[in-house]
This record gives structure tokens, sequence and C-alpha cells, in this order.
């Protein structure tokens, strides 16, 4: 029993709309066929049609088709029986057909499904074809049986045949009109979308197709992901010597692509986009090490799904977060910072030699697993100052003028201590230019903590604290003994 009425069902989505499908035939209580019947039974039988149609009218479909059913067993060949159960199972065809699929996956339902019926339905509509053969109903029932299966082609000659018998019937002249409309979209001689357009490594319709000198085509992305393990085509194993950079899209199988299946195409850049800019709340995540905003950094990508990662980026905004395995939990931290690629250089062997700065840090909310590297649902996370002209505030902006101003010095005097290091020197300069302005406590808080490195850990409380006081204290407690380690040496 449906614990929904198909009254709530939402008006015809399945592309065409049914007609004349409106009521049901009543039975006449003399009829002329029962006076071979016991009294008994044929009141019996009248009974179920007509409780069948209050069923019908009312909406509950399936209690009616389960009267017209009893009904039917009594008498199994009447053509009031089978007209009425037709319209029926097209109805609830139809009903099932339109469910919203949230509503399916709250309260699915077992064993009924709009395909079953549409061809219950079209079974009755061609027995009382063979019962009526000069009644409208039935062809009028029999194509709409057959749009559910959609069978349009058939469905149409249906409507033609019938409407040879009364050319002046609205629900078949509608039928006619939109399955025209049908037949008009398939006959344009497009190509039929059979899987000579679909990638063998995504089972998708080409995107972005690229060909090898061996003749073979694949999107670029999947490709250059097969690549990432092998330099070998996927299909016929002949070594490749193509790169990313160099490798230009397939023009012409692209634009028979776009033009002749533009839905299933757009789909597939949809698709494309959400993985090269997965949106401002999620970040794909290298995981390596806790890193502070203010940072310059290079990095050499090798791993594979790393690869893919950087190539995704590269399209997108460049931008990936960094985090590291908090040691305490064995799992991702956290807290991270995003970082922008500055420089990607791509190396002849798949490789990647990144150029990176750290922007700023998030909250790691929840994190998954795609196509083999992490994804990240963030939250921007910012320190909490006292308000603008408190005293509290004045306070701060003082204690980072004094900052400032001895992280000068130390700078100056870590790099006379450190002539004839380069490596050192180096460091130190790149820090001097990173050095943001004091009129953003925050990231200043940051870039002080990292004129020293310092272990993980302590890296990672300075991003989960929110207090900039607190991450200025801690910053000047490092170089303080940072100097006093330089004095012992
Ligand atoms: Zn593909
Ligand atoms: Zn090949």
């Amino acid at each position: 029993m449906l614990s929904e009425s198909p009254a709530d069902a939402a008006p015809s989505t399945c592309g065409l709309s049914l007609e004349g499908l409106d009521d049901v035939e009543d039975y006449p209580w003399d009829n002329e066929g029962e006076r071979l019947m016991s009294s008994g039974r044929h009141s019996h039988l009248y009974d179920l049609v007509q409780m069948g149609n209050k069923a019908f009218r009312e909406n509950r479909l399936d209690e009616a088709i389960n009267h017209y059913s009893r009904a039917n067993n009594i008498k199994p060949a009447d053509p009031i029986v089978l007209s009425n159960r037709c319209t029926a199972y097209i109805k609830f065809s139809e009903f099932l057909k339109n469910r919203p699929p949230s509503v399916s996956e709250y309260r699915p339902l077992s064993g009924l499904d709009p395909t079953t019926h549409a061809g219950l339905a079209l079974k009755d509509a061609e027995k009382l074809m063979s019962l009526r053969a000069n009644s409208v109903t039935s062809y009028i029932l029999k194509a709409n049986a057959l749009i559910l299966l959609e069978k349009y082609d058939l469905a149409r000659d249906v409507v033609y045949s019938g409407l040879q018998l009364d050319p002046l019937s609205n629900p078949l002249l509608n039928l006619e009109r939109s399955t025209a409309s049908t037949t008009g979209r398939r006959d344009l001689g497009k190509p039929l979308r059979t899987d000579d357009f679909d990638c063998t490594l995504c089972l998708k319709l080409f995107y972005e197709p690229v060909t090898t000198p061996c003749g073979h085509s694949f999107c670029c992305s999947c490709l250059f992901q097969s690549m990432d393990r092998s330099n070998r085509c996927p299909l016929c194993r002949t070594v490749l010597f193509i790169s990313p950079r160099t490798c230009a899209t397939s023009v012409t199988l692209n634009n028979i692509i776009q033009k002749n299946f533009p839905e299933e195409y757009a789909e597939r850049r949809s698709e494309h986009e959400s993985l090269t800019n997965p949106g401002v709340d999620l970040l794909p995540l290298f995981v390596m090490d806790v890193i502070l905003p203010c940072q310059k950094f290079q990095l050499n990508i090798f791993e594979p799904r790393y690869r893919l990662m950087v190539r995704r980026i590269m399209e997108g905004n460049r931008r990936m977060g960094m985090v590291i395995i908090d040691s305490t939990t064995g799992s991702i931290a956290d807290y991270g910072c995003e970082v922008e690629i500055t420089d990607c250089e791509p190396l002849p062997d798949g490789r990647f030699f990144l150029e990176v700065e750290s922007r700023r840090r998030c909250r790691i909310i929840q994190n998954w697993d795609q196509d083999g590297y992490r994804v990240a649902e963030v939250e921007w996370v910012q320190d909490i100052y006292p308000p603008e002209g408190t005293v509290e505030r004045d306070d701060l902006q003082e204690m980072i003028n004094k900052a400032a101003a001895h992280a000068r010095q130390w700078i100056r005097r870590a790099q006379e201590a450190a002539q004839g290091d380069r490596i050192r020197l180096a460091e130190l300069f790149k820090a001097e230019g990173m050095m943001p302005s004091t009129r953003d406590p925050e990231r200043f808080s940051f870039w002080l903590a990292t004129l020293n490195n310092r272990r993980p850990p302590e890296r990672l409380e300075l991003l989960r604290t929110r207090d900039t006081k607190e991450r200025l204290r801690r910053g000047l407690i490092y170089m303080r003994s940072e100097d006093e380690r330089c004095r012992l040496q």
C-alpha cells in the first residue's frame, strides 16, 4: 500500500505529456454480455469495477488496480475492465516516473517501477485493441503506454492509426503534436551516441581529448594521470614523449563532441571545473608540514597523486592547503595553511618544481579522499582583536611596533653573524623581504614567528591561537632563545 497519494506528484515531467486519461468508464448495470453470468457474479463484478473507479477518482491508483485485477479474474476479456485498469497502470507509471528522487531516497517503494507498470498497461491496451478495434480509446491508451516506455516512434505510429479512425480526437491530436517533436529532434542527422566518443580511461565522453602519436585518444587529464605512473600509452603500451605543456587538444574531435553532445559536454566541463576550482571553502591538501602564513619556500612534487593535484590546482586558483599529520592523533591536524603556487615548473620526467607562498590559515572541518589525495572543507580563521580606539588595541599596536623594531635589529645582527654562510644569509634576506606592515597585527605576529625554525607542535599551536599578543610573545621568546643558542656556540 502506498503511504503517499499520487496526487502529491508534480505535474508530468517525463518529457511528453500524456493525454486522454482523465477518467475511467463506469460499468453498466445491465451489460449484455453478463446475461450468461449468474446474477451473483455479475453484481460482484459490477461492485469491483465501481470500487476501482471510486479509488481511481480519489487518486488511490494501486487500490484501483487491485479492484480491476480482481474484476479481470472474474471476467478476463472485458473491455471496460481492461480499459480502466490500463488507464490506472498508465497513471501509476507516470506518478512513479515523476516522483522526485529525494522522495524515493527517503521512502523507497519496493517492487514497483514505472517501466513494469507501463509494460502492463501496454499489454492491456493491446488486448483491448483486439477486442474493440474501432475504439479510439485503445489507441490513446496504447500510445500513452508506449510514451512511458520511451518508444516514441511506435507511439507516433499508433497515434496516426488512431487518427484514421477519428481525425478529430483531441487527445490523439495532442499526442501527435508531442510525439512529432521527439521524432523531429532525432532526425537531425547527428552521429549516434556510441561509445566511440568515450575515453577508455574514465569511460565518459571525451573532455579536452588528446590523440597520442600512436593514434589513441583520451581525455587530456586522464592521459596524464595515467602517465604519472608510466610513460606508456594506456592502450597499446607505446612509450610516449609528450607532456601536458606541449600536448594540444584534438580540435576536430573536440568540435564533433561539442556540437553533437552539447548537454553531456557541458556536464563534463562542470565536472572538470569542480575538480580544478573546488570552491571557496574547499582546499586540496598537501600533507607535509605545519606552515605559517608569510612564508616562501620551494617544493618538489614527485608522488603521482600530488602531480594530479598540482595539475588541477594550476588550472584553477593555484591554491592548496598544507597540513601535517598530528603526531598525537595520527590523523590530519585540525589547522593548516593555504599556500599559493607562485611558480610551477613541470620537469621532463613529470615531476613539478614549485615555489609557494603561504597566505592564510584555516581550520579543517572535515576531509576526504579524492583520486588519491585529500580535499578538505575549511573555515578561515582570524585573530580576535580588541576594537579600534580602545586602550587594549593601542597596547597591541605598541607591542607590534616594539617587536618590529626589535625584529629589524635582530635580523641585522643575524646577517652580520651569518657572513660567509650563504644559505643562512639568503634565508634572512628573504625573511626581511616578507615582513608585513605593522598595521596588520595578525600577519605580523605570524611573520615574527617564522624568523626561527620551531618544531611542528609549536607551530601548530601558533596556528591554533587567536590571541595576537600571545603569538607575538612566543615569537619574541623564540628569538631570545635563538640569541642564547648563538651566544653559547
Ligand atoms: Zn577520460
Ligand atoms: Zn596507443
